[in-house]
């Protein structure tokens, strides 16, 4: 299917709402046509060019078109008015005729746009949940190489540009073609001569703006790349205010932000220059078309060869002239259009990017863990470069094994293929002997439980942070968790308990009650196995204690896999395994590898220096 007919396909379950849509709109053209024509009489009277008989012949003669009876009932009307209350209340008459009709006009306006309202946002909100559940379903490792200052972009202004195209679509393919017929049917009732000649400037008129148009897509698509790439850069920024600050780095972003905006800028004022084109060309042609009109409808008054009077003529090119606008609105939507199929195509990109990490179709569901965690043969690599080489490691049921080494030893992205956040390149990862690959996702994940360095807390209350997708979970069991994780103290004292909203990213709590919180959301998970990964070496001493405290509380019972950058929290470890350079190059406990003279005991010399 085409873009365009896929952003039709998100409207097609509102078609109901079509026939409403399409008889206000119609009202609403008719009447504004009424408004205008209701002109011609006005100068009549008050230009007063007609004698008595030639009013009473305008009473009189109809065509039979609906038109035509439209008028003389108005002439007829007009002239009792006149004849009882004279010539003021004339013209009083007619300004409460125009001026009910533009309220008509204008109401059945609204009332259109209001259903057109409705589906958009409908259209617009199924498109926009539609992406970001599609994007929350991608692998990690999506997040990474996409920016995602690009996805958020995509998911606000491209999304937004799908409105636009909706909107655009209905004017193009209804609104102004049958404004456009209406008043033709007008023009022609009131002169043939002259609509005829006038038909000529149309296509001649719309072929050069839509040339002018049709040069705009591709600028329209590097604008909103180059926005993503803004977004992205004030995300970073903001979330690393901190770090900026104490670099003095202040110079250098405003540099990179300046850069940036500098391209947008440039992009946008060349696509000013050709989209600002459009109007002022069809403006000027459109007056020129007008002049013309003037001149040969002046001489068919003039010559009185036809039936054309000077009233009419005046109402004729009033008409004409609103013709004008739905004839721009016409190539103003066509360019609508384009930029938003632009924007609809990176939409659904996203939607239909297939996330690479899936269940197979007759995967095994495990709920629980037995025996063995055992990694054979591993190797992995993000891009070109391999990160991990040759891992062969048995974890035990209930043994916490700490991985250590060197930063960027590989020590995180080990810990990330067992949840198969990633999936291995080489080798295979076995649970109770059944490879990772095999297995539901969904129920792989379900078995483990993560503390990271950075907790990751949500803009809601302290409970339902630790209650994290459990709707049904009830507060006793949040509370026990909470004092487990040693958090319960600290939550009690907040203004609210644990309905306490923790602000975004946690950010009202201090690191070490962010890092309880996260503990003892694992811990009412209450999964077999754990993994920390440098949970606390972003503490101060003091709330490390308590954090660490708390994660001896979470471990117990459990398997885990621990990442510790103080080697000091993970001396009691069943097995310790040093990385190097993504390879094992030392496993034992504590004891052992201190004996060993390796690189386990050149890193604990060093800390305890
Ligand atoms: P550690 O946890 O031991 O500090 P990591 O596992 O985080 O090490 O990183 C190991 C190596 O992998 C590093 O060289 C790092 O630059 C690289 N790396 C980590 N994440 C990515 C990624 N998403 N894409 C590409 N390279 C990555």
């Amino acid at each position: 299917m085409s873009t365009y007919g896929r952003i039709i396909s998100y409207a097609k379950p509102y078609h109901r709402y079509f026939p409403q849509y399409i008889v206000f709109a119609l009202l609403a053209i008719i009447f504004g046509l009424t408004n205008l024509a209701l002109l011609e009489p006005l100068f009549t009277v008050i230009f007063e060019t007609k004698s008595s008989e030639e009013l009473q012949k305008l009473a009189t003669t109809n065509n039979g078109t609906l038109l035509s009876s439209g008028r003389q009932l108005f002439y007829q009307k007009l002239i009792d008015v006149r004849d009882s209350y004279g010539e003021e209340k004339v013209l009083i008459y007619v300004s409460i005729v125009i001026g009910t009709s533009a309220l008509l006009s204008n109401l059945f306006t609204y009332i259109s746009n209001v259903i057109m309202g409705y589906v958009r946002a409908d259209v617009i909100q199924k498109i926009r949940n539609k992406v970001f559940e599609n994007t929350t379903r991608l692998q990690l490792g999506f997040f990474a190489g996409e920016r995602k200052g690009d996805i958020m972009s995509r998911m606000t202004n491209d999304v937004q540009e799908i409105e636009t195209t909706l909107v655009s679509s209905i004017k193009v393919f209804f609104r102004e073609p049958a404004t456009i017929i209406v008043f033709l049917i007008y023009l022609f009732i009131v002169s043939v001569e002259l609509t005829l000649f006038t038909l000529v400037f149309f296509p001649v008129m719309g072929f050069i703006i839509s040339e002018i148009v049709k040069r705009l897509k591709k600028k329209a698509i590097l604008s909103q790349e180059s926005l993503g790439r803004i977004v992205n850069l004030m995300d970073e920024v903001f979330g690393g205010m901190r770090v900026i600050k104490a670099f003095t780095a202040k110079g250098y972003v405003n540099e990179l932000f300046q850069k940036e905006t500098e391209n947008y800028r440039r992009i946008n004022v060349s696509m000013a220059r050709k989209n600002e084109l459009a109007s002022p060309t069809s403006q000027f042609l459109g007056i020129l078309v007008v002049a013309t009109l003037l001149v040969v409808g002046g001489n068919l008054v003039l010559e009185k060869e036809t039936n054309l009077e000077a009233e009419q003529l005046l109402a004729y090119i009033i008409v004409f002239s609103q013709i004008l606008n739905p004839a721009k609105s016409i190539s103003q939507s066509i360019s609508n259009i384009q930029r938003g199929i632009a924007s609809a195509d990176r939409i659904f990109k996203l939607i239909d990017e297939k996330p690479l990490i899936q269940s197979k179709p007759n995967a095994v569901t495990i709920n629980r863990f037995e025996e063995t965690i055992e990694i054979k043969n591993l190797g992995f690599k993000y891009e070109q470069e391999p990160i991990l080489k040759n891992i062969n490691l048995t974890i035990k049921k209930g043994e916490t094994v700490a991985l250590v080494g060197a930063s960027g030893a590989g020590k995180s992205t080990l810990a990330d293929l067992i949840p198969r956040f990633y999936d291995a390149t080489e080798g295979d990862i076995f649970i109770d002997g059944l490879s990772l690959k095999d297995l539901d996702v969904n129920a792989l994940r379900s078995l483990m439980g993560v503390v990271t360095q950075e907790s990751i807390l949500f803009n809601d209350s302290v409970g339902k942070n630790i209650a994290f997708a459990m709707p049904n979970a009830n507060l006793s069991d949040i509370e026990n968790a909470a004092k487990i994780a040693n958090a319960h103290e600290f939550i009690s004292e907040l203004e609210n308990g644990y309905d306490t909203n923790i602000g975004e990213r946690g950010g009202k709590l201090s690191g070490g009650q962010r890092q309880r919180v996260s503990i003892a959301r694992a811990i009412m998970k209450n999964p077999p196995i754990l993994i920390l990964d440098e949970a606390t070496s972003a503490l101060d001493t003091e709330s490390e204690k308590l954090v660490q405290d708390a994660l001896t509380n979470l471990m117990k019972n459990r398997t885990s896999i621990v990442i510790a950058h103080r080697l000091s929290t993970i001396q009691h470890a069943d097995k310790i395994v040093v990385l190097d350079k993504g390879e094992i190059s030392e496993v034992g406990t504590h004891a052992e590898l201190m004996n060993s003279n390796g690189i386990y005991k050149k890193l604990v010399t060093m800390q305890s220096v």
